[in-house]
């Protein structure tokens, strides 16, 4: 029986929403990881240390007791309204982790997002100062510029001359979709990335080719099999510039299943179970640890967990949930119950 032992996960890319949302997911995060990072597109988005501090303590006090060793940290959404001092304090208390830029209407709750990533270079001169990433959704928001192109564009148009002109800026392309985002982290030496599970798991034929799957719908979309391919290969080769970010995003199904899908995929639940198939079809079990628990610890500068987390290849005949239900009655759908039956997971 094919089973392997890694050190516990990190999530370094998480919605956890707020409210009875943040009670119905936050478990699902919290007993599989230990770092989360959690993304501020909150409405109002939280540009504010105090708004973060007060978010955190939300968090964590509807976290299970029963999760090893749960750690949220923040991301300010960049702003203008960001305070250079304020956010000084909040990195040095250690409840900031990190800066995300959103282009203004790229996806959930983006709309207080920027038209221009040049437009804050005095914040980033202070995260320099600060050692603190940017974080950045990588979307060129142009509607002239085609769906499936709009990553590509945004690095080229966006994040090349920033990199360029500040070269001691740490960036991480957060859910790097494509084969040109993988190209773009390998030739920055200042830039790394995450992936998500369905990015890496599924393609846009899987999105749209057998009737159009609103679950699988998120932003950036889903590409073609040729990305999948270079994701899976960046993912599973052992780079230590590649790094789990599950981009975990639940809306409930009135949202999703209504005439315009809001974009996002629950995967908290069995994102695990995901990335260990796709590892294992690859013959990368081996590699599995560096991806979801030593590169991305190694690039935001903390020791990899001494928990540990075993997953072993063994069918289940169970039936496993398909959805949750929050306490208002909204059913969010949970991505990856497929893979979820081939894999056990077992924590020690
Ligand atoms: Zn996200």
């Amino acid at each position: 029986m094919t089973s392997i032992e890694i050190p516990f996960p990190d999530d370094w890319h998480v919605h956890l929403r707020d409210g009875e949302m943040l009670e119905a997911v936050v478990g699902y995060t919290a007993r599989r990881f230990r770092y989360a990072m959690v993304m501020p597109n909150l409405a109002p988005p939280i540009t504010s240390v105090a708004d973060a501090r007060a978010y955190h303590q939300r968090i964590l006090a509807v976290a299970p007791a029963d999760a090893p060793d749960f750690r949220p940290v923040m991301a300010l959404y960049c702003s203008p309204a960001i305070d250079l001092d304020d956010l000084r304090r909040g990195v040095e208390e250690g409840i900031i982790a990190a800066v995300k830029y959103y282009p203004a209407g790229a996806t959930t709750n983006s709309d207080a997002g920027g038209t221009s990533l040049a437009d804050f270079m005095n914040l980033y001169e202070t995260m320099i100062d600060l050692g603190i990433r940017l974080l950045v959704h990588a979307e060129d928001t142009d509607p002239t510029v085609d769906i499936f192109a709009r990553e590509a564009s945004f690095l080229d148009r966006q994040l090349a001359p920033l990199c360029a002109s500040l070269p001691e800026l740490a960036v991480t392309v957060e859910h790097v979709s494509t084969g040109a985002g993988v190209d773009f982290v390998s030739a920055h030496p200042q830039v790394a990335a995450s992936i998500t599970p369905h990015h890496l798991a599924r393609d846009r034929s899987d999105l749209l080719a057998n009737g159009m799957k609103p679950d699988l719908y998120c932003k950036p979309v889903i590409n073609s099999s040729a990305d999948q391919a270079q994701l899976i290969a960046a993912a599973t080769g052992g780079d230590p510039k590649f790094f789990l970010g599950t981009d975990s995003a639940p809306h409930p199904t009135a949202a999703k299943y209504g005439p315009v899908a809001k974009a996002g995929v629950f995967n908290a639940a069995y994102g695990l179970e995901v990335v260990a198939d796709v590892f294992h079809q690859e013959g990368s079990l081996d590699q599995l640890a560096a991806f979801t628990s030593t590169n991305g610890a190694a690039v935001y500068g903390v020791e990899p967990s001494e928990h540990r987390l075993m997953l072993t290849a063994e069918s289940t005949d169970q039936d496993l949930a398909t959805h949750l239900t929050t306490a208002a009655g909204d059913e969010v759908v949970l991505f990856g119950d497929d893979e979820a039956t081939r894999w056990q997971v077992s924590v020690s």
